[in-house]
């Protein structure tokens, strides 16, 4: 037998594949017994891992001697296509990841634990194809001949759903026995929607600047194209959305499409409208799923069950072997970028799948990113506008009140506060968004000025009532409310300024007959009870909501009529470069929420600086008139989008090793450069572009949870350039002597600098 080894991605965080030599076991020596995208258990170092195989080869770096079989052999079938593997590729490549870790974050946790496909599967009962119709009059009793017409009606039924509907195992045995039916496992079929003939909803007629935007879309499916659809909300977007996936399937029948949105957006309202629509099975896949359910979603889309997938950022992973086209809604979210372990860009990598499947992808916002908006500006992705609320609705009328110098009602400006009453007297509701949940931000010392600081973060903590504490919202350090100043021993401690809690206490005591309804993440902790407090809100009249941005993304309140915005101003001096663009962004959001039927909607902001420039092009002249502003601006600065940027973070228990490290990084880049620059002229080739490096910077809260941190930052016009550097930077931070005592990351094409 002739030697090969197989290269399996293991789930590690080295950057590399690893050989291993075929089981010990006569059926399974040859190398197609190993096909790519099978799952294999290794041993590594002392840990027994499942990992994927790549391929296999006859050569190997490994000495002979240092080789291990693999310990399992987990699928005969590739359990991820070809593709995948190379859209894994790419991810690992692009954000200079593990490829193990990669690939495992692609499939759904059950098979990375090892699990069979089988496990998807449910308890089935079917009716036998041979059993004759109109058997009931044979069988005794009604229960019996109602079991039975369900079989006639349909010849496979979940066990679960039979149950649920009282029939019992007993009676089911009964018809076994006669050979009616039997019992099997299957893969659950996704639910086809319940919606009848009279209750499904037809298109409705578009107006121009809709009908311009699907034609233009329509024409390009079957190819890869990237569009931004551009629209105010309320403009119809949606619908837009749902005609083009019709015309999808028109062209394709058997085609499958994957509508991306945020964490937030994923609404039982949002998903009505899609099975409202179309007669295919619609599948959801987001965080609210359990292991097994995810699995089973996975699996219907990658064996063609479904037809439509509407999931949020790890949704893009999905296997679709039919995908027709790409919806990713709300694009410039800062949910489809993953915060943590592999950094990607859900929005990015769907350009990167859609390229590769050669479908059309539809990024749609109120809002556009300026990345987005430059590239389509730039004429790369296709560009379609909607500047006007469909079917009638009026926009919200937006005004700036200037709070300077004016006395204050717990944070409430007197007029606000009077029309909130005015609002409220039509019977109408009244959203009051405030970016801060909790009671207040600060507890102070009226005496000595002493605050409530955290002990292992450079913050303070934040004060909440409900039960009353001291919590540290970026650590999640937590102690109770000091009776008396640790300093001075004075009583006269306050809590200072204003969060959801105290917002909401006094809005009670102004308008006791009102129901008041706070949403942040201390009320709404599940997704589920998120659901049903927002039925309840739409049931409901006259009220107000009091919320942080979970209240101001993606949801329809018909009957909200004014929106307050109560702290604008945190956003307006970040000292991120992405602060400005990103409060916009939230502040439109929120006054989106304003009047989306027929009656019009006014939108508050409070504000102490009522002459900021930039706040006033938003308000007068709307985002995009902003955008355009901003873009000019990062073009001066030479900021992305006009460049690229690469963001090393470090971080450390001790003060100055993070710091050092970085520092460190920083010769070793322009070592790099100066090394690859003589080497080029030498061979008389283009040399790579330079790269702009900043920092190291200690980060704007530079101790969190006892650790030190800080970030280098990288910039160049040219991402190939860029790039370049990155693994020799990887492999040189990953051999430095100090590096246990650092733990670093690259956050590839950052959403902040924070
Ligand atoms: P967006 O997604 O841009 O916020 P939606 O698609 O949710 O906007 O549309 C907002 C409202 O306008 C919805 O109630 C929708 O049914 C309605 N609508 C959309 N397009 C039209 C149209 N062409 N004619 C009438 N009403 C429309
Ligand atoms: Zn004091
Ligand atoms: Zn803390």
């Amino acid at each position: 037998m002739s030697f090969f080894v197989i290269q399996v991605a293991v789930p590690v965080p080295l950057r590399r594949q690893f050989d291993y030599l075929p089981l010990n076991d006569d059926g399974l020596k040859r190398p197609e017994h190993y096909p790519a995208g099978i799952r294999v258990r290794v041993t590594f170092g002392n840990q027994l891992l499942t990992g994927l195989v790549l391929g296999t080869s006859t050569e190997t770096d490994v000495p002979r001697d240092k080789l291990k079989p693999v310990e399992a052999v987990l699928d005969s079938h590739a359990l991820i296509d070809a593709q995948t593997l190379t859209l894994g590729q790419w991810l690992a490549n692009y954000y200079h990841h593990s490829i193990g870790e990669v690939l495992e974050l692609m499939i759904p946790t059950m098979l990375r634990q090892g699990c069979d496909l089988s496990e998807a599967n449910e308890r089935v009962w079917v009716r036998n194809p041979k059993a004759p119709t109109g058997q009931a009059d044979t069988l005794r009793g009604k229960r019996q001949q109602a079991l039975w017409y369900l079989f006639e009606s349909q010849p496979d039924w979940p066990h679960s759903r039979l149950t649920t509907q009282g029939f019992s195992l007993k009676q089911l045995q009964q018809l076994e026995q006669r050979q009616l039916i039997a019992e099997t496992s299957q893969l659950p079929r996704p639910p086809l929607s319940t919606h009848s003939a009279e209750q499904r909803q037809s298109p409705l007629p578009l107006n121009t600047q809709q009908q311009t935007a699907l034609d233009g879309m329509a024409v390009t499916l079957g190819d890869f194209q990237t569009h931004l659809l551009e629209g105010v909300t309320g403009s119809g977007k949606t619908e837009v959305y749902l005609q083009l996936i019709e015309q999808a399937l028109e062209r394709r029948p058997d085609g499958q499409i994957l509508v991306l949105v945020p964490e937030i957006g994923l609404t039982p309202q949002t998903v009505q409208r899609f099975r409202r629509r179309f007669e295919m099975p619609v599948a959801l896949l987001h965080s609210g799923l359990n292991d097994r359910e995810r699995l089973q979603a996975w699996r219907q889309c990658r064996e063609q069950q479904v037809g439509i997938l509407i999931g949020t950022r790890s949704a893009v992973f999905t296997p679709l072997p039919n995908l027709c086209l790409i919806i990713l809604d709300e694009e410039h979210d800062a949910s489809f970028k993953q915060q943590d372990g592999l950094r990607y860009s859900a929005r990015d990598f769907a350009l990167v799948r859609a390229r590769h499947a050669q479908v059309p992808v539809v990024l749609g916002s109120a809002t556009p990113s300026l990345e987005t908006l430059h590239n389509a500006l730039t004429g790369r992705y296709q560009h379609w506008q909607l500047t006007q609320r469909a079917g009638g609705a009026r926009p919200p009328g937006m005004k700036l009140h200037n709070i300077l110098h004016q006395p204050l009602t717990n944070g409430l400006a007197q007029p606000v506060l009077a029309a909130i009453q005015q609002h409220l007297q039509q019977g109408q509701q009244v959203l009051v968004f405030i970016n801060r949940r909790g009671y207040a931000p600060l507890m102070a010392c009226q005496d000595c000025g002493w605050m409530a600081e955290c002990r292992r973060c450079d913050a303070r903590m934040t004060i909440h009532q409900s039960p009353p504490h001291l919590h540290c919202h970026h650590c999640d350090f937590q102690q109770g409310i000091p009776g008396f100043c640790p300093e001075c021993h004075s009583s006269r401690i306050q809590p200072v300024g204003h969060g959801t809690e105290r917002v909401q206490q006094t809005l009670m005591e102004l308008f006791p007959d009102v129901p008041v309804t706070r949403v942040d993440r201390d009320t709404v902790r599940t997704k589920q009870a998120f659901d049903q407090l927002l039925e309840e809100i739409h049931g409901s009249d006259a009220r107000i909501l009091i919320g942080t941005q979970m209240l101001a993304k993606g949801h329809h309140f018909p009957k909200v009529t004014l929106v307050v915005v109560l702290d604008a101003d945190v956003g307006l001096f970040s000292a991120d470069f992405r602060g400005m663009e990103h409060t916009a962004q939230l502040i439109l959001q929120v006054a989106g929420r304003a009047g989306r039927e027929q009656k019009p909607g006014d939108v508050w902001i409070q504000t102490l600086y009522a002459d900021h420039p930039q706040l006033n092009l938003l308000i007068d002249n709307g985002y995009h008139a902003l955008a355009l502003a901003l873009l000019q601006e990062r073009q001066q600065q030479q900021l992305p989008p006009y460049s690229h940027m690469v963001l090393l973070r470090a971080e450390s228990t001790e003060r100055h090793q993070a710091e050092k490290c970085l520092r460190e990084s920083r010769s070793f880049l322009q070592q790099l450069q100066e090394h690859w620059r003589r080497n080029a002229k030498k061979q008389r080739q283009k040399p790579l572009e330079p790269l702009n490096l900043m920092g190291p910077f200690p980060a704007i809260m530079e101790r969190r949870a006892g650790r030190f941190r800080h970030q280098l930052q990288l910039y160049c016009h040219d991402r190939r350039s860029l790039h370049a550097v990155l693994d020799p930077l990887v492999d040189f931070l990953q051999q430095r002597p100090d590096s246990r005592k650092v733990r670093w990351h690259l956050d590839v094409d950052p959403m902040d600098t924070l």
